[in-house]
């Protein structure tokens, strides 16, 4: 019935001639090529069990990475609009049985405050985050929120792309959606295995597994070009649910010449009288964690990775290194908790899960040029009609990185210049002028005007 086929993937999963690390190792060679892999590939994959070969998969991981993006990494933050919820997803706390939890869905005033703090740390991207509610998810409060963004502009700065995660919506709503002028329209699966996707929503519209399979599919059809995927690691066999994500994302490409423009690979954290996040049933361990991410990366090379603040920086670090391409950074997860101080809000009271991750932007990003990797606060793709098919021809020839890299740099300094601490700036500052310095030619010249532009005070360079 659908195109998730849990006897195809379960036979995957059981073929023993999957583990051979002969194959194994062909299958390495060819991922190197960065032109992805087939299903069945993936799951030889996930089988590695060698020491030697995890860490070729790494190696290779990486490589691919960086082929396609470079040592760019995309920041953005979560911005939790509502957490009214009429569902009662057993792994969140803003479940409507939660009765502990202090209910909150912000004004158009509290809106503009929490975008202007986010403006004033430095934040170009954001992804609006809302419970599921007839009214305080309702697409007319979606609209309003979105303009009042946009609309927020301090001394040129100001958010630029609004990504949103949102319950499905109809096709209809798909395409009021569009018109505000979203970014990416994200939406997780939480798990593609039938009957522990019925277990843990055992009520409210999310009940409805196919509603929720086909929600990428309406989008598309209704216009939005760019959507995001991912599924809630932890609920069941993460080799199953990798493989799930996967077809997921081959399925939206062979359908629509586009695929998700991003996988977000979230971990089940503790949350407040949150039942299967207390004691997840198939908690993945960092190991396995690293190696489907490397897989995920392998097997989609132009897709970008999402990695939150969910997880701590030990591990934010390490899956850097096997191909995450964005991350959110000094993040708060409870609806109008960016102006509060942690300890006056009683967060846990608010907020949907616990981070792991507590530092604050100009900390992430200090850390991110120390282990080289440049921090790209880039919103160019989407302002410039790079988006669904001419984006992902470009991505998946990798020529996608001719944009980026002058992109992230100019954005990188004009964060330098009016935000970052002056221990940041020092830092950062070297690593910005060795990574002009390894560019050849005339894009040498094209990023150098681009950074005098910056530096006389323009906003917004980009190409
Ligand atoms: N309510 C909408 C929905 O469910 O699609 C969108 C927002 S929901 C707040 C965003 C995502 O948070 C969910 O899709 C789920 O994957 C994730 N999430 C929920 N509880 C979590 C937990 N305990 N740990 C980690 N992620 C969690
Ligand atoms: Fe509501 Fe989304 Fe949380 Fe489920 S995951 S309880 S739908 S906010």
């Amino acid at each position: 019935m659908y195109f998730i086929n849990e006897n195809y993937i379960n036979n995957l999963l059981d073929d023993d001639s999957l583990s051979s690390i002969h194959l194994q190792k062909d299958i390495l060679t060819k991922a190197s090529e960065a032109k992805g892999l087939t299903l069945r590939e993936s799951a030889a994959l996930l089988n590695i069990s060698s020491p030697e070969l995890y860490c070729e998969l790494f190696h290779r991981a990486k490589q691919v990475k960086e082929k396609i993006y470079g040592n760019r990494l995309v920041l953005f933050a979560p911005l939790y609009i509502s957490n009214l919820c009429v569902n009662n997803c057993l792994y969140c706390a803003f479940r409507k049985d939660n009765r502990e939890l202090k209910r909150k869905a912000l004004s158009l005033e509290e809106i503009e405050a929490e975008t202007k703090f986010l403006v004033m740390q430095g934040q170009k991207r954001i992804l609006l985050v809302f419970g599921e509610h007839p009214k305080k998810a309702s697409i007319d409060y979606i609209g309003d929120t979105i303009s009042s963004i946009y609309k927020i502009n301090y001394n040129g700065n100001n958010i630029r792309r609004v990504n949103v995660n949102v319950a499905p919506l109809s096709f209809e709503n798909f395409k009021a959606l569009k018109s505000f002028g979203i970014g990416t329209y994200q939406c997780f699966q939480e798990t593609y295995h039938f009957r522990t996707y019925m277990e843990i929503h055992p009520e409210g519209p999310k009940k409805d597994f196919a509603w929720r399979l086909y929600a990428m599919d309406r989008a598309l059809q209704a216009g939005i070009d760019d959507v995001g995927i991912g599924a809630l690691f932890g609920l069941t066999d993460y080799k199953f649910e990798t493989l799930a994500l996967l077809m997921h994302a081959q399925d939206l490409d062979s359908k629509y010449g586009i695929g998700p423009h991003t996988i977000s690979i979230p971990r089940l954290e503790p949350a407040l009288n949150a039942p299967a996040a207390k004691n997840p049933p198939h908690a993945v361990d960092d190991l396995s964690f690293n190696k489907l991410v490397a897989v995920i990366r392998l097997t989609i090379p132009y897709t970008g990775i999402i990695l939150t603040t969910r997880e701590k920086p030990e591990i934010r670090r390490e899956l850097f290194e096997v191909g995450v391409s964005q991350i959110s950074a000094g993040s708060r997860t409870a609806p109008g908790s960016y102006r509060e101080s942690q300890e006056s809000l009683h967060q846990h009271e608010l907020e949907q899960f616990q981070l792991g991750d507590h530092r604050n932007l100009d900390e992430v990003v200090r850390d991110c040029t120390l282990l080289g990797y440049l921090p790209s606060f880039c919103t160019a793709c989407y302002r410039s009609q790079r988006t669904g098919d001419r984006f992902m021809e470009l991505a998946k020839s990798g020529n996608i990185g001719k944009f980026c890299t002058p992109n992230a740099l100019a954005t990188f300094k004009e964060y330098l210049n009016d935000f970052a601490s002056d221990e940041t700036k020092k830092i950062a500052g070297e690593f910005l002028k060795k990574e002009i310095e390894g560019i050849n030619g005339t894009t040498r010249k094209k990023v150098e005007k681009m950074i005098g532009q910056v530096d006389a005070g323009e906003r917004d360079v980009y190409m």
